[in-house]
């Protein structure tokens, strides 16, 4: 977004809370720490030279990478000497005389500009839960989401790890090769497929550099914004024979990572289909896992993709090793954490550490952990009482002139992220392009437009299987959050509203002054 502001010929000052650029790579630096997005495919496609001129070594790229490849991309467009790091946004407030924000920062900062971008990030404010005795615990305790810089030995220690999701999911195989011994205390068994990494061989790097462009809009052809690349079919499950079934989950499996959701049409829409793809996965667990109660644990319940698919390297193969131990707290719940480890309703776990693979505040944390005031002093807080409401994920009604960056209600955390942001950014700037250059003062969502576009992200959330678990999507993870289905399926439809909207003139916004 800043390098396109400075394109445009405006100034910008950007404010980060972290120490460099990255944001959740910079954050997220637990052991493991990877893309489930191939890495060929998770970089941005805006400039050619720069697409050209970076080498992924891997098929996933690990954390360091990513973050190596935020570094190159902040220095290779100058971008640091407009961003202040280390600092908080506290406060923002829209002034409606002079039509301007005025940000103000824990570092004592005051500015003021026509335009505010929120590029807070969707999952950047990490969920730690409120259980009892957890201050007393005598060992040092960590977040998966704001893991240490320095990294930490875990060598010869009991470690206990809170959460099975996909931050656990990568780190609890690595965890385990170094610790003494490692109990996971798991509440909702978790699908995983396989990640099958391995290092890119530069042929397939050369065939993708060599027909960039062409790959990137294939992927913008895709609903989640990623394998466009990949054989589809537009077979529904149950269409097929059973072995052509198999064959097809196969396939899929021996691919390896979140395409497998793809192997048929109607994975995330159809019940029995679902069943179908989860049954596969389960069976593939047991396969695994050696001692069949512990096996019978790691087999999920729940509809396979509701919550987010996870991507693994050994995941379940971790739970044969002895120094392992897979505690299950839908049978034995956490009744407290003791200076001396968690008690469980079966008996204290002694650990010499604790880790909070606990995820985040997921889509609107971030958002308003930040004191944001738009017009008559209305606070996103009041505004987003029930649940988020936004026109396109974009805008706000009675916050003028403020765009959110993969906010809640667009395709955001259900696609490949830097294309998502990407779009938005471009979206952004020829919208304020737009405003300049006929001389119009602010843009808001019409409260009509934004009452249909939250209709429309539940009706279209409604006609899949997404909300028929208690995801971070729907902010069932953090207690008392309002339960409203936040993403929006489908990337493609999407990004032609968007378009469509703005080729109408910003459709659904009032352009004003
Ligand atoms: P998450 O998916 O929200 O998982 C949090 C885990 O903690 C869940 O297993 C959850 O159990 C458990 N948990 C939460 N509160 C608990 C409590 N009070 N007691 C016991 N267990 C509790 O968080 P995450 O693993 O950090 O991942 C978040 C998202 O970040 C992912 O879905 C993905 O989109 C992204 N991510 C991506 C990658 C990647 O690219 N490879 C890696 C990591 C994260 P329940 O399921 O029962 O709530």
């Amino acid at each position: 977004m800043l390098h396109k502001v400075r394109q445009q010929g405006l100034t910008a000052q950007v404010f980060e809370a972290g120490g460099g650029v990255g944001g959740t790579w910079y954050w997220n630096r637990y052991p493991g720490a990877r893309c489930d997005i191939e890495s060929m495919e998770y970089s941005y496609g805006f400039d050619e030279e720069l697409q050209q001129e970076w080498d992924w070594t891997e098929r996933y790229a690990p954390q360091p990478e990513i973050l190596k490849y935020a570094d190159h991309v902040a220095d290779r467009y100058d971008l640091r000497r407009d961003i202040k790091f280390d600092t908080k946004v506290t406060s923002a407030t829209f002034d409606e005389a002079t039509n301007t924000w005025r940000v103000q920062t824990d570092a004592g900062d005051d500015v003021t500009a026509p335009y505010l971008v929120m590029a807070t990030g969707c999952l950047s404010s990490a969920n730690t839960p409120d259980i009892p005795g957890a201050d007393s615990f005598e060992g040092p305790t960590y977040h998966t989401g704001t893991w240490p810089h320095d990294g930490v030995d875990l060598s010869g220690q009991r470690v206990g790890i809170i959460g099975t999701g996909s931050s656990a999911l990568q780190a609890i195989p690595i965890i385990a090769e170094e610790a003494a011994h490692l109990t996971v205390f798991q509440r909702t068994a978790t699908y995983a497929v396989p990640a099958w990494n391995r290092p890119l061989e530069p042929d397939e790097v050369a065939k993708v550099k060599a027909n960039y462009a062409e790959f990137r809009e294939a992927n913008r052809q895709m609903p989640a914004a990623f394998g466009g690349w990949l054989d589809h079919s537009e077979d529904t499950a149950l269409s097929v024979s059973a072995e052509e079934r198999r064959a097809r989950f196969e396939e899929r499996w021996e691919h390896g990572g979140l395409p497998f959701l793809g192997a048929f049409t109607d994975i995330l829409l159809d019940p029995e289909a679902n069943e179908e793809a989860a049954n596969f996965v389960r069976d593939r667990i047991r396969r695994v896992v050696t001692d069949p109660k512990v096996a019978e644990r790691l087999v999920p319940d729940q509809v396979i993709g509701c919550k987010r698919l996870c991507v693994d390297t050994g995941y379940y193969e971790t739970f044969n090793r002895p120094d392992v131990e897979l505690v299950d707290l839908r049978e034995t719940p956490i009744e407290a954490i003791t200076p001396a480890g968690v008690r469980t309703s079966a008996g204290e776990h002694e650990l010499d550490a604790l880790i909070y693979a606990t995820g985040f505040d997921a889509m609107t944390g971030a958002l308003l952990r930040i004191d944001i005031r738009g017009r008559d002093g209305l606070t996103l807080q009041d505004a987003w009482a029930a649940g988020p409401r936004t026109y396109l994920g974009l805008g706000v009604v009675g916050f003028p002139n403020m765009f959110t960056i993969t906010g809640p209600g667009s395709p955001s955390v259900l696609t490949n992220m830097l294309v998502s942001i990407q779009q938005h950014v471009e979206w952004i700037a020829d919208c304020t392009t737009h405003l300049r250059e006929r001389g119009i003062a602010t843009i808001e969502p019409v409260p009509q437009a934004q009452d249909n576009w939250v209709d429309y992200v539940n009706m279209v959330a409604g006609f899949t299987l997404f909300p028929t678990c208690n995801s971070w999507y729907l902010g069932a993870n953090v207690p008392g959050k309002t339960r409203v289905f936040m993403p929006l399926p489908g990337f493609t439809t999407y990004m032609e509203q968007c378009n469509l909207v703005a080729e109408q003139g910003y459709l659904g916004f009032v352009l004003a002054g």
